[in-house]
């Protein structure tokens, strides 16, 4: 099975990720946390995106086809996956599917996590420094949002067009939300 976790940051999408690899035995593949293993071992990867990554603005699709390129060569991918991250612009969307056509593949779901601007706020703000994510400064935060509406959000019209889409109400509980996800895939 290969999946795309679609939705704002503060979503929750990471934590459903998380939990649904470790049932399903699949690849977890959060490509910021990819990008921020990359910055703390001071790796080339990680001096290049750093800046970027503290400022709230996204890495370039160039790159991060690059890295999700050599993500998908390893082993572990090949029982399947969750991007949890990739795509984030359209330009990256369809670099992904000629990747996977390429191959003979293709994404099975794009699940969009859903919840109003107002929950998601308050999300962020428990977030502080509840991680400690260099990111999650209120201004970023904010401007991340706004990355998101104009870069990701462009990615629900294209992925509801191909008819893979589905939603899932990002409300209440990590155990809800992780009910009507399984209740989305299994329908
Ligand atoms: P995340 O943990 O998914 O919120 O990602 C943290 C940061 O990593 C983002 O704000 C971007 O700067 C960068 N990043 C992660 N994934 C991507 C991507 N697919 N394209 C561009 N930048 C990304």
């Amino acid at each position: 099975m290969r999946l795309i976790l679609l939705g704002p940051p503060g979503v929750g999408k990471g934590t459903q990720a998380k939990g649904l690899a470790v049932e399903r035995g699949l690849a977890h593949i959060s490509t910021g946390e990819m990008l921020r293993a990359a910055v703390a071992a001071g790796t080339a990867l990680g001096k290049q995106v750093q800046a970027v990554m503290d400022s709230g603005h996204l890495v370039s699709d160039e790159l991060m086809v690059q890295v999700i390129q050599d993500r998908f060569s390893q082993p572990d991918c090949a029982k399947g996956y969750i991007l949890d991250g990739f795509p984030r612009t359209l330009p990256q969307a369809h670099a992904l599917d000629a990747m996977l056509s390429s191959d003979g593949q293709k994404i099975d779901a794009v699940i969009l996590f859903e919840l109003d601007e107002e929950q998601l706020k308050q999300r962020l703000a428990g977030r502080r420094g509840a991680e400690a994510r260099a990111d999650d400064d209120v201004n970023v935060q904010l401007e991340r949002l706004r990355v998101y509406k104009a870069q990701t959000e462009p990615l629900v019209s294209h992925y509801k067009k191909v008819g893979s889409l589905k939603s899932v109400d990002a409300n209440g509980s990590i155990e809800q939300v992780a009910e009507r996800f399984r209740k989305v895939l299994d329908t």
